[in-house]
């Protein structure tokens, strides 16, 4: 019979995002508590969204948009596999 293994000495929970066990911050509406970095990427992403939403309904061109929630999409994944 075997026990799980105590994790002693961790106070802090890690980002429900990256799994760095940093400060973790929790944006207005989210029930998940991300780091910093974290954090601000989901906030640029929801406001891109935003934007592309308010673009397409205008009929602007939102490519640039895109590519820039794209970007951050990328980055916020390669953090949360680098661990
Ligand atoms: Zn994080």
């Amino acid at each position: 019979m075997r026990s799980a293994p105590e994790n002693s000495g961790r106070c802090l929970p890690p980002c429900s995002a990256c799994g760095r066990e940093t400060e973790l911050f929790q944006l207005p509406g989210s029930k998940e508590r991300d780091c910093f970095e974290c954090s601000a990427d989901v906030a640029t992403t929801i406001l891109l969204a935003a934007e592309i939403d308010a673009a397409s309904k205008s009929g602007e061109d939102t490519g640039g948009l895109r590519a820039e929630g794209l970007q951050i999409g990328t980055r916020h994944l390669a953090r949360a596999q680098s661990q």
